[in-house]
C-alpha cells in the first residue's frame, strides 16, 4: 500500500463538485433582513418571482446525475417548500439516481396536510433537514422575520423530530440575538429533544447589502457565541456547529483547538461545492452575485465547460500567498472568498485573516490503542476523479473536509481489507496487511482517518448494519 497516498492531492483533481446546492425558487414567506438569497416576498406581485419548472427539475436531475454525479444535493431557496411540485420532482429524481438529498426550509411555508406530504417525501428520500430559528421568543422572531408564525415553526419542528427525521436548527447570529444562543439551543433541546444546533454569523455579501452594517457581530461577540455553542456541547451533549467559514487564524486558541474538533470549515466555493439556480445558472456559492450569462448555464452549456471556467477556484488562485504557507490550510482553505469580493470581482483575501499559523495543531483525537477495534464508516463512498485519483466521502454534508483524496491503489487496499476483516479490525491488522515496515506511517494514517471520521472505534459504531461501507 502507498502509505502516504491518501491526502496528497487537492481540489485541482476533482472532476466535479462533491455536492451541489440547488435553488428551487426565489420566493419566501419570510423577509429576514439579512437574507442572502435575493428572495422575493410571497405577497409581492407574482411576476417578480420565479421557480424551477417541473420539466426543468427532471432535466436538472438528468444532467446533474450524469455530468456531476455528486455525493449529495441540497435543495434550497427562497423557501423551496413554496414550490412543492418541482421540489418533489428533484428529490424523488435524485433518490432514483441514488444521490442523497437534503432540504433547507424555514418550516413555516406549509402546514396541515401539505406538511404531512412533506414529511412523507422526506422519509421516502431519507433526507435530512436544515432549518432556521432566529430566536426562541416570538416577539424577537417576528422582528427578524416580519412574521408571526413561531408557533407553526415549533409545531412542525416537533413533528419532524417525532418522525425521527434528522434535523439541524441554525440560528443566524447578529446584534439582535447573539446573547441568546445558549438559551435558544437549551430550550430546543429540553422542550423538543433537538440534538443538532448551529449558530452562524451573519455574512455581509454582495447579495445582501442591507443598510445597517452595525448589526454584524464584532469578533469578540462572535467568539462568545462559539463559547456558548461549546457549552451546549459539553452541558447537554448537543452536536453544535457554525455553518460559515471563519479564518482559523482569527479564532482564539481556546476555541480553535477545542477538544471536540469543532468549527473546522474550509471554503468550498466553486471547487468542492457550487450553487445552481432555478434557471440553471451556476455560481461558486450562494453568497456570490447572481449571473445571467449562458456560458454558466447548465441547461445551455456542457457542465465540463462550466467546470473549466471555475478552474481558478480549484487551483487556489484566490488564496493569498501567506495562506499557502499556513499549517491550517487544509482545515480553513484561506477563509471566505466572499469577504474578498465586491461588484468588480476579487479585490483581495478575507479581511478577517490575521496571518499564517506555523505550529502543529494539538492532538484533538483519542489515542490509538493497538487493542482497540475499529470499523470503516458505513456511509463512506468513493468516486473516481481525474487520472488515478479517487475521493472518499465520509457521508457528512459539511464542506471540503468531508472528502479525502486517495490513489487507486489505496482504494483497492481498503476495499479488499474491508472484505477480509468484515470491517472489524485492530491497528495491528492494518499493519500486518500493509507491511510491518510501514508501522509508523500506518499509525499516522489511522489517526488521520479517525480524525476525519472515516473509521470509528467499533464499540461506538453500529456493526449490525447490513450497509456495505465504501460503495460507489
Ligand atoms: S465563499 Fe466559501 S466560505 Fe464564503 S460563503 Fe461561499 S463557500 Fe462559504
Ligand atoms: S492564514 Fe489563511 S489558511 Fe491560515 S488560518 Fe488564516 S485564513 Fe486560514
Amino acid at each position: 500500500m502507498e502509505t502516504e497516498s491518501y491526502k496528497r492531492s487537492s481540489n485541482a483533481t476533482l472532476k466535479a463538485p462533491i455536492g451541489v446546492q440547488i435553488l428551487v425558487n426565489n420566493i419566501c414567506n419570510h423577509s429576514c433582513f439579512y437574507c442572502s438569497s435575493g428572495a422575493v416576498q410571497q405577497e409581492e406581485s407574482s411576476n417578480k418571482y420565479s421557480a424551477m419548472s417541473n420539466e426543468n427539475a427532471y432535466e436538472f436531475v438528468d444532467i446533474i446525475s450524469r455530468d456531476i454525479n455528486p455525493y449529495y444535493a441540497v435543495c434550497t431557496g427562497g423557501e423551496p417548500t413554496l414550490s412543492m411540485k418541482p421540489l418533489s420532482a428533484l428529490m424523488m429524481g435524485f433518490k432514483q439516481k441514488n444521490i442523497p438529498t437534503h432540504l433547507n426550509t424555514n418550516l413555516t411555508a406549509v402546514s396541515g396536510e401539505e406538511f404531512n406530504d412533506l414529511i412523507l417525501l422526506l422519509k421516502r428520500c431519507n433526507s435530512s433537514v436544515l432549518t432556521s430559528l432566529p430566536h426562541y421568543d416570538g416577539a424577537v422572531y417576528k422582528k427578524i422575520t416580519s412574521k408571526d408564525d413561531i408557533n407553526l415553526f415549533y409545531n412542525n419542528l416537533n413533528s419532524l423530530i417525532s418522525e425521527d427525521i434528522n434535523i439541524t436548527v441554525n440560528m443566524v447570529v447578529h446584534k439582535l440575538n447573539h446573547k441568546d444562543v445558549y438559551h435558544t439551543g437549551k430550550l430546543l433541546f429540553e422542550k423538543y429533544g433537538l440534538k443538532n444546533f448551529a449558530a452562524t454569523p451573519l455574512v455581509v455579501s454582495s447579495n445582501n447589502l442591507f443598510p445597517n452594517k452595525n448589526i454584524v457581530l464584532k469578533p469578540d461577540e462572535l467568539f462568545d457565541v462559539f463559547r456558548d455553542l461549546l457549552r451546549l456541547n459539553s452541558d447537554l451533549n448537543m452536536q453544535v456547529d457554525c455553518l460559515e467559514v471563519i479564518p482559523r487564524c482569527s479564532i482564539p486558541e481556546d476555541i480553535r483547538y477545542n477538544a471536540s474538533g469543532l468549527f473546522k470549515r474550509a471554503c468550498s466555493a466553486g471547487s468542492s461545492t457550487l450553487l445552481i439556480d432555478y434557471l440553471g445558472f451556476i455560481r461558486p456559492c450562494s453568497f456570490f452575485p447572481e449571473v445571467n450569462d449562458d456560458k454558466y448555464n447548465i441547461l445551455k452549456t456542457p457542465f465540463s465547460e462550466i467546470w473549466e471556467y471555475l478552474k481558478p477556484y480549484r487551483d487556489n488562485e484566490h488564496i493569498s500567498d501567506e495562506c499557502k504557507t499556513c499549517y491550517e490550510i487544509e482545515d480553513c482553505n484561506g477563509g471566505c472568498r466572499v469577504f474578498g469580493v465586491d461588484k468588480d470581482g476579487f479585490t483581495g483575501s478575507d479581511s478577517r485573516i490575521t496571518g499564517p499559523i506555523f505550529k502543529t495543531a494539538k492532538n484533538e483525537i483519542e489515542k490509538l490503542s493497538p487493542n482497540n477495534i475499529y470499523s470503516f464508516n458505513k456511509d463512506m463512498k468513493f468516486r473516481k476523479e481525474q487520472r488515478d485519483i479517487y475521493t472518499f466521502f465520509n457521508g457528512q454534508i459539511s464542506n471540503r473536509s468531508s472528502i479525502i483524496f486517495v490513489t487507486y491503489g489505496f482504494k483497492q487496499f481498503c476495499e479488499n481489507f474491508i472484505k477480509e476483516t468484515r470491517n472489524y479490525f485492530t491497528l495491528d491488522d492494518v499493519v500486518n496487511a500493509a507491511g510491518v515496515e510501514n508501522k509508523e506511517k500506518i499509525t499516522e494514517l489511522m489517526k488521520y482517518l479517525l480524525q476525519k471520521k472515516y473509521i470509528y472505534p467499533a464499540n461506538k459504531h453500529d456493526l449490525t448494519t447490513s450497509s456495505e461501507p465504501l460503495g460507489e
